[in-house]
């Protein structure tokens, strides 16, 4: 069975909990694909270069979740060679036999068009720079001023920038539990899957 659940939004927003949960539930693989523009990011030298070399253990690095890591990120991901580079590899992972789900920027509008199920998750930067927060600590205007320039920079770049597929249904999580979010999600899967 091909079947692909697209996930997009804005930094910790609860993407990667609400696709962990789907692909759990279902049986799915999940691909974080924010992890592929951290890992070219944290790879330094040519950006390009380093996203057409990445290895699995560039994926493994455990820096990657930092705050520092995800402003490289955003800064690598802007460029389209970059993006070009992944794009193979996320389609791939994407149509695979047997269910994917993928969380990032432009999976519903770039990667995976054609989804079974599109997702657009968001909150209020304040929510989402609370959550970031909790995981990262530290001084926490720096974090929620972390977040909105990932926000525009992520909104406001010309290749493939973050923005709701057309046909995507939105989540926001700013008042809902995790739990709540990752059932309206599953029920959103489950009801494409009985189509
Ligand atoms: O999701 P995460 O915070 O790990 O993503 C880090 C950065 O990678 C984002 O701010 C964004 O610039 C970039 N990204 C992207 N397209 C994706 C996933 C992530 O541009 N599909």
């Amino acid at each position: 069975m091909i079947f692909t659940v697209a996930i997009d939004g804005p930094a910790a927003a609860g993407k990667g909990t609400i696709g962990r949960a789907i692909a759990a539930r279902f049986g799915f693989r999940h691909l974080d694909t924010g992890l592929l523009y951290r890992a070219v990011g944290a790879k330094g030298g040519d950006p390009a270069s380093a996203a057409r070399s990445l290895t699995p253990d560039d994926l493994a690095r455990h820096d990657l979740r930092s705050m520092e890591a995800g402003q490289a990120a955003s800064r690598v991901a802007a460029l389209p060679e970059v993006r070009a580079a992944l794009v193979d590899f996320q389609r791939r992972f994407a149509r695979s036999e047997g269910g994917a789900v993928l969380d990032g920027r432009d999976i519903g509008t770039v990667i995976c068009p054609e989804a079974e199920v599109k997702l657009y998750v968001t909150a209020s930067a304040e929510r989402r720079a609370h959550r970031r927060w909790l995981e990262v600590g530290g001084d926490a205007a720096t974090v929620l001023s972390e977040v909105v320039e990932r926000d525009r920079r992520d909104t406001e770049r010309s290749a493939a920038p973050l923005k709701a597929a057309a046909d995507a249904v939105m989540i926001d999580t700013s008042d809902l539990s995790a739990d709540e979010a990752v059932a309206r999600a599953c029920a959103l899967v489950l009801a494409a899957l009985n189509r």
